[in-house]
């Protein structure tokens, strides 16, 4: 299933939550402010393991639970689910509080780690073995799995499962005090080995790991899982609704079991539909393999489908914002267009992007009548869909570089750029007209072009109403500056990068052709030292963003997206 039209109340609308499309989200914690479920309270919270920088699948989740507690007047915390000690990095964390704080999320100052909560976790633990609901476990982590059984089969009853109390306190003490090697023995929960949710089969709760954390040190050697720090974490912050991924709703069962078993207040959990993209992977796992095995530069590379990747291409947090409220929240998982998320950020750009002239591939143009010694500096829009953004002037002079597209020596059909005869209008210069070319000799290839220009053109007009089918874009050569620009294209060949033969990767299927540098760029002078981060449109190219590999003199750009208008192909696509 493709989904792109649905709607979602995901974006930022404060006092207003009748004006924000709705989703089934939305619509229960309307309901419970309705019946005053959590005394008025809407309090969500955004969990990353710092195991990996965040994706745009994050984007979504923290779209969601921001935007529900900024339009709700609630809270959103930032917690970091840092209960796995050998994969954690601070790099991870300092790189999720710079991505979500970019992307608008406000968790004013409650950011916190679930190893904050290992004592009281520790101390729930030793209560549910005094209650007789946790037993440990001599089994191996290996043998624990194997017993588990299937969906169709029970699991078997481990042998250490009727330990006594006393029995269980002393080897879990002793579990915590380093006795034993990492696998030797966990703690389980004793719940039922022939429930039909497997998550209920006597699930791990603890297991030992001598492992530093990245916060607690080598205070601890035996680590909460996942499933038994995540609810009571949720329950410690406050959380009202719990929001996570479909992929968690059989482990709510559990979730719920920990809590009421434990006494403790009881968050809701709601479960929605994962991200996934077109021509993207968003696996956190897959994502360090393309980094680790130099596939790509880093985790900011502008083909990754990071949060940082598309910050350094020149995604705007507007733009993804616009993106995540589009594509809402479901039931069910599906795969949306990545041509989609281009289609927003294109559309924020066209509205906040200055408009520049920049030449790619450059054409020496020699405007033979022009004096040479003369430079008039035309007037040019910033940004025609934004009048505050005022204009700015571009020097033209007798010797330009416009794109060797937008030249050829034999015209095919329906080809109204420059060719020999013919008149084209330069885009806030004057019209001219071709009278010859010089060729390279070996390679025939077209290196000058010689035109006319006529001086009543000025500005592009044409006072005798004349028509010109074609408006180019150049850089006067005098004046240009140089830049690299990297041009993107699809980190991935197939729609779906998972989908390989037999005994392939998904590395297979890495498009060879993601990245094209193209260097000796010409660029107008108003462009000189602009910062990194920057964006712009160049004309009838596309939108680009000065990369931080920058320095004022040598500029390098980013393609963000190219012009091409996707939104009309999906449309007609749908139909
Ligand atoms: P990955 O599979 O990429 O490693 P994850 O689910 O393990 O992702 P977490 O750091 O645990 O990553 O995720 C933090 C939050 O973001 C969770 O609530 C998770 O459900 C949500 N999330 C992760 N990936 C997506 C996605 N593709 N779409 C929507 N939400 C996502
Ligand atoms: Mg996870």
């Amino acid at each position: 299933m493709k989904t792109t039209s649905e709607e979602s109340g995901a974006a930022a609308l404060p006092n207003e939550p009748e004006k924000a499309p709705s989703n089934f989200v939305r619509d229960i914690i309307i309901e419970d402010l309705k019946t005053n479920k959590y005394g008025g309270r809407v309090h969500t919270r955004f969990p990353p393991e710092p195991n990996g920088y965040l994706h745009v699948g994050h984007a979504k989740s923290i779209n969601l639970n921001f935007g529900l507690a900024n339009e709700f007047g609630g809270k959103c915390n930032l917690r970091f689910d840092d209960t796995n000690p050998s994969k954690e990095e601070t790099e991870y964390v300092d790189s999720i509080i710079e991505d979500v704080r970019w992307l608008g999320g406000d968790w004013e100052g409650r950011m916190f780690y679930a190893s904050d909560y290992f004592d009281q976790l520790y101390e729930w633990a030793v209560q549910l073995i005094q209650s007789g609901k946790a037993y440990v476990c001599d089994l191996t982590p290996e043998e624990v799995r194997k017993q588990r059984g299937t969906l169709t089969e029970p699991g078997q009853e481990s042998p250490y499962r009727n330990r006594s109390v006393r029995e269980n306190l002393d080897l879990f003490e002793r579990m915590r005090a380093g006795e034993f090697p990492d696998g030797a023995r966990t703690l389980r929960a004793k719940i039922d080995m022939a429930s039909a949710n497997l998550n209920l089969r006597d699930p791990i709760m603890y297991r030992i790991l001598h492992a530093e954390h990245h916060r607690t040190g080598k205070k601890w050697c035996i680590y909460p899982m996942y499933d038994f720090a995540h609810g009571q974490s949720d329950s410690i912050e406050g959380i009202t609704h719990s929001i996570c991924t479909l992929e968690f709703e059989d482990h709510r069962p559990l979730y719920d079991w920990y809590v009421e078993q434990l006494g403790i207040y009881h968050p809701q959990q709601i479960e929605f539909d994962r991200l996934n993209l077109t021509y993207t992977l968003l696996s956190k796992r897959k994502l360090l393999m393309l980094v680790q095995q130099k596939f790509v530069k880093g985790w900011d590379d502008p083909r990754m489908p990071t949060i940082s990747g598309m910050r350094r291409r020149g995604y705007t947090p507007e733009g993804l914002r616009n993106f995540c409220r589009r594509v809402g929240v479901s039931k069910t998982n599906g795969t949306t267009e990545l041509s989609l998320l281009e289609y927003f950020i294109r559309e924020d750009l066209n509205k906040r992007a200055p408009r520049v002239m920049a030449v790619l591939r450059p054409l020496r143009v020699v405007i033979d009548n022009y004096p040479e010694d003369q430079v008039e500096h035309m007037e040019a829009v910033n940004n025609p869909e934004d009048a505050a953004a005022g204009t700015r002037t571009v020097p033209f002079s007798r010797v330009l570089y416009i794109e060797q597209d937008d030249f050829r020596e034999n015209p095919p059909k329906q080809y109204y750029r420059l060719s020999p005869g013919r008149e084209v209008r330069l885009r806030y210069g004057y019209l001219v007209t071709c009278t010859s070319v010089v060729k390279d000799e070996k390679t025939g290839e077209a290196v000058e072009v010689h035109c006319t220009y006529d001086p009543a053109t000025k500005g592009g007009n044409t006072p005798d109403g004349r028509k010109v089918k074609s408006t180019i874009h150049w850089v006067s050569a005098a004046h240009a500056i140089d830049a690299e620009i990297r041009l993107y294209d699809n980190l991935f060949t197939c729609e779906d990068p998972n989908e390989v033969p037999e005994g392939g990767a998904f590395t297979d299927n890495l498009n060879p052709n993601s990245l094209e540098v193209v260097s000796g760029c010409k660029l107008e002078p108003s462009l000189r030292g602009a910062a990194p981060g920057t964006g712009y449109q160049f004309e009838r190219l596309g939108y680009f963003s000065v990369d931080p590999d920058s320095s004022p003199e040598d500029l390098v750009f980013n393609r963000t997206v190219a012009l091409r208008d996707t939104w009309a192909k999906i449309e007609k696509k749908a139909k």
